[in-house]
């Protein structure tokens, strides 16, 4: 990890690396702050990477902060999903897990000694006539008539607030900072405000609750952080962040640093719209596999290294752009192609009969599990006289581009013989139901003696030793490459983002398989177990990824 050749750059690790030349610092301290209010999308692995890789190539340390101040959409079940994404990416914080809400009584502190030094005031204006004091980017703010209130007066007043003598709404406390500031945020913003609100750390022992410009920059300071690391919408809170450093005794000067987030086609990347799509169950939960969220990804048989190689293709700059799916995966595509053990499966099965293979015979064919990869081994492949291909593999007549089976032509069984297909079946419908053909029991690993060579190779299993099992197809969950910018996303919603295939038969050596490890299925894609199958024993393999990028077609 520590190879300095490999590792990625970007203008934040420029500004740390001038901060250690110069010795403004000795050690690079970074935090990855999560609000615990739903479950962590692909563009929180982003800043996960950016600030725990940060940590590991300069030898520092990455705190994990739950940013809790909003008990009303927090929940613990979030704390522990996000702890256990973050460990499944490869990482590891410093210590304890922390929460701003270990802070409270510190950020209390901080917020008295605002209210001593007179920067800060109990207000009550309401919540229309504070909007209208505000003021707009063209037109400056006004005073609220409560800004000159005595200290002692708002020390009692914000100790009443803490004592839980005012209704919320009633009034707030406000920084007094400048009412006609360029920077809204400057704008008096408030501090704290009344919540009688559960909390899920601590419980109802506040029912006052700071506010996040506020809590942040004191928690990082708390914490000695060193950069602290956001995205761009917080830009112009840098000045409200850099203010209260400078305003209260906190023992230490962080720095704000922005990057863009990252943005994904056809995805929503708002926790808060995603929230409505399980509340609404227009998905199965937070980690349906067509989420962007990381638990998604895994349940879907991404790997963590193939996320973090997404997170160091995309880099980290400061302009604002969508990156296309192919992107990211080509990245788990890439590391599947290398790692996945290869397996056959056939999604939607016809018969193929080998009318001159003996019958009754069973054949235990020995297969390599990976084309390259001589360390993954070989597996036993049982074939008989009775195949199961894939429907799509057979035609009565084709043009030489259809390289699969057709009558009267050969085709190599993967693993196995060079077969002619001689005759086939239909149902009422004329679909087909059973191929027959002949084999050449020469082929077994060999070309045919005749010289000629098959035109294509397709995948099959054998009838009586295949395993049945469910297979999710899953395709982009919207049918527009921003579905953020549509009035309503329910409207672009992708009706066929899960096809659900009841008939699949799999080779046996896939009842080994285990939750979230992909493999290869021969000439489909990457499939991986599902990791919440009720049923032991049930075979339900979720779609990773095709084998081919299919997104350039979509998008061209
Ligand atoms: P959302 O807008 O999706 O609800 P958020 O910013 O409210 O996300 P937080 O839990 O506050 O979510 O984010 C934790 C950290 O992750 C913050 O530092 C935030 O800047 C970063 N982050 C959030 N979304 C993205 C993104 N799309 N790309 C990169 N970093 C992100
Ligand atoms: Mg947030």
């Amino acid at each position: 990890m520590s190879d300095t050749e490999n590792r990625p750059s970007n203008f934040i690790r420029q500004i740390i690396d001038a901060d250690l030349a110069s010795g403004k610092h000795t050690s690079v301290q970074t935090r990855f702050p999560p609000e615990p209010n739903g479950f962590l999308h692909i563009g929180h692995a982003k800043a996960i990477c950016l600030n725990f890789g940060i940590a590991q190539d300069y030898q520092g340390q990455c705190n994990l902060r739950f940013d809790d101040t909003n008990p009303e959409k927090e929940d613990i079940d979030y704390v522990n999903a996000i702890q256990e994404d973050v460990k499944w990416l490869g990482f590891e914080w410093a210590g304890d897990v922390h929460y701003s809400s270990d802070y409270f009584e510190q950020l209390h502190g901080y917020a008295v000694e605002l209210i001593e030094k007179g920067l800060a005031y109990v207000c009550f204006l309401n919540a229309e006539e504070t909007r209208e004091y505000r003021g707009t980017l063209n037109k400056p703010g006004k005073n609220s008539p409560y800004r000159d209130t005595s200290v002692e007066e708002n020390l009692a007043l914000f100790e009443k607030m803490r004592n839980g003598e005012f209704e919320e709404g009633v009034c707030a406390l406000r920084a007094k900072i400048d009412m006609s500031s360029s920077f809204m945020c400057m704008r008096d913003p408030v501090i704290y405000r009344v919540r009688f609100a559960h909390h899920h750390q601590t419980g109802d022992k506040w029912c006052i609750y700071p506010m996040y410009d506020f809590t942040h920059c004191l928690s990082d300071a708390i914490e000695n952080i060193t950069h602290s690391i956001c995205t761009l919408e917080f830009q112009d809170n840098r000045r409200l962040y850099d203010w209260v450093i400078e305003n209260t005794s906190v023992p230490a000067t962080p720095h704000q640093y922005e990057f863009s987030r990252l943005n994904l086609e056809y995805t929503l990347m708002s926790k808060r719209k995603l929230n409505t799509l399980v509340e609404e169950k227009l998905v199965d939960g937070w980690d349906d596999p067509r989420m962007p969220t990381i638990a998604a990804f895994r349940r879907r048989g991404y790997t963590p290294a193939s996320m973090r190689e997404f997170a160091k293709r995309i880099g980290v700059t400061k302009m604002d752009n969508t990156v296309e799916m192919s992107v990211l995966e080509a990245c788990i595509r890439e590391d599947l192609n290398d790692n996945a053990p290869r397996a056959m499966a056939v999604l939607e099965p016809i018969k193929l009969v080998i009318e001159n293979y003996p019958e009754g015979q069973l054949e235990e064919l020995t297969v390599k599990n990976h084309p390259s990869d001589e360390s993954q081994g070989t597996r036993i492949v049982p074939f008989s006289r009775e195949l199961l291909i894939e429907a799509e593999d057979f035609k009565e007549e084709a043009n030489k581009k259809y390289k699969r089976l057709v009558l009267g032509k050969a085709v190599r069984l993967r693993g196995a013989y060079v077969v002619t297909a001689t005759r086939c079946d239909k149902d009422e419908q004329g679909n087909v139901t059973t191929v027959y053909c002949t084999y050449d029991p020469e082929t077994l690993g060999k070309n045919p003696s005749d010289g000629t060579k098959p035109k294509g190779v397709i995948h099959w299993v054998e009838e009586t030793k295949a395993l049945d099992a469910t297979v999710r197809l899953y395709d982009r969950l919207f049918t527009v490459p921003n579905p953020a910018a549509s009035d309503d996303f329910h409207s672009v919603i992708n009706p066929e983002s899960l096809i659900t295939l009841e008939t699949a038969k799999v080779e046996p050596a896939l009842a080994e398989a285990k939750p979230e490890q992909a493999y290869q299925f021969e000439r489909q894609g990457y499939f991986c177990l599902d990791n919440r199958i009720d049923e032991p024993g049930k075979l339900v393999f979720n779609r990773t990824v095709g084998l081919r990028d299919t997104w350039a077609k979509i998008s061209g």
